[in-house]
């Protein structure tokens, strides 16, 4: 098995760097190399563009995460926090939230969740002039409130200052605080009353903008657990299964590729045409690197990972490590039919040999030789094999012998 390996991986790189078993000259192996670069960065790049055509989980549900956190918060403020974020007066947006929720429906697979536009039809009628001012003067207020409130601040650590100077016994004149303590209580009661006053005026800005009969039915809207539920659900089932669709649709844009520089590797090891052959070589290897890198993020978050996980939850309960144990089973089993793939389609020289033999060309070279030729003129190679069973001679690496039909070992 390790020999069987070592020769694989022998073949593998004396493949990737000779045309025809000669070693490529140092110009075109710099050429070769930076054409792999250049086409490896097109095909993750292409595979990035692909994997974003399907609607994601987030846009085809946008109003979840916000609704979401909505319904876990706890606070008071919550409803007024929530109508908020619906105001948005920026005059330069030209789109409404449902313009921007159906945007993403635009170059894309899959659609945009109807509650979710719904959601954003209600959050739109919200943002209307007359309670973006409301918002605006609230916003105001509040500023007004922690100027305030800064001042008091001032005020009291001066306060306290002065008062640690009174102790130390020093003369009032020389003191850097200027403030008296009857001034200073005066100016905090004053400041004090000017907060309430907003404070409560702030209340009463947020309560008529909750009561206004657009915010009610939003509010009503957000509080529908149907609704909700109909999205969570939905939103969790387009994650589940995002992964696999991605690589799907990578696959997609890999498979063909794979295909292509197969068929044109194996056109050209058939002909013999040594620059060909070695140019597809390193395509197919290079389409089948980002694949492989592709299953392997798959198997770690895909719904294979869920289905082996619930298997194993349900056989064995808390063993979650097991997940472990067949991964590294699995692993090596994917890695198996890699290695056979290659060693049965692309590396095969049975199959390599049938196909020059039927042309009529060397085995080794694939120059057109003569029948019966038992060296190739051009590169010397002994054509042919002494059948174990009857000893006459027989094609090297075809299956049975030509004169007795002894299945040769190969
Ligand atoms: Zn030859
Ligand atoms: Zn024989």
């Amino acid at each position: 098995m390790f020999t069987r390996i070592k020769r694989i991986l022998r073949q593998f790189f004396r493949k990737s760097r000779t045309i025809n078993n000669e070693p490529l000259n140092k110009v075109s192996l710099i050429v070769i190399v930076l054409i792999d670069i250049f086409i490896l960065i097109n095909v993750f790049t292409g595979l990035n563009d692909i994997s974003r055509w399907h609607i994601s989980p987030s846009q085809a549900y946008s109003c979840y995460s916000q609704w979401q956190s909505y319904r876990t918060q706890t606070n008071q403020d919550k409803d007024y926090q929530i109508i908020k974020a619906a105001l948005n007066y920026n005059p330069y947006n030209q789109f409404n939230e449902e313009q921007r929720y159906q945007q993403a429906e635009s170059n894309h697979l899959g659609k945009v969740s109807p509650i979710c536009l719904n959601y954003a039809q209600s959050k739109d009628k919200i943002n209307n002039t007359k309670n973006q001012q409301i918002a605006k003067s609230i916003d105001q207020k509040q500023r007004n409130i922690n100027n305030f409130k800064g001042k008091n601040r001032n005020i009291r650590a001066q306060y306290d200052s002065t008062l640690l100077e009174k102790i130390a016994g020093q003369p009032s004149e020389q003191s850097i605080n200027q403030v008296s303590a009857a001034k200073a209580k005066q100016e905090l009661d004053k400041n004090n009353r000017n907060i309430s006053a907003l404070e409560k005026q702030v209340s009463n800005l947020k309560t008529e903008l909750t009561n206004k009969p657009e915010s009610v039915s939003f509010i009503n809207f957000l509080q529908d657990n149907n609704q909700f539920n109909i999205v969570n659900q939905g939103h969790k089932r387009a994650s589940f299964w995002y992964p696999t669709i991605q690589l799907a649709f990578q696959s997609l844009f890999l498979v063909p590729l794979i295909i292509i520089a197969l068929s044109v590797h194996r056109f050209a090891v058939g002909r013999g045409y040594g620059l060909i052959t070695l140019m597809s070589w390193h395509l197919l290897v290079i389409f089948f690197i980002p694949l492989i890198i592709k299953v392997f993020e798959f198997l770690q978050i895909g719904a294979i990972f869920q289905f082996i996980f619930n298997i194993i939850k349900a056989l064995f309960g808390g063993l979650i490590f097991l997940v472990s144990y067949v991964y590294i089973l699995l692993i090596p089993f994917i890695g198996f039919v890699i290695i056979k793939f290659f060693q049965k389609i692309v590396f095969n020289p049975q199959l390599q040999a049938t196909n020059r033999f039927q042309k009529l060309r060397c085995i080794k070279c694939a120059k057109k030789i003569r029948h019966g030729d038992t060296y190739c003129p051009h590169c010397g190679y002994y054509q042919y094999v002494e059948c174990p069973n009857c000893h006459n001679l027989t094609y090297k690496h075809l299956s049975y012998c030509k004169h007795c039909g002894h299945s040769q070992d190969i």
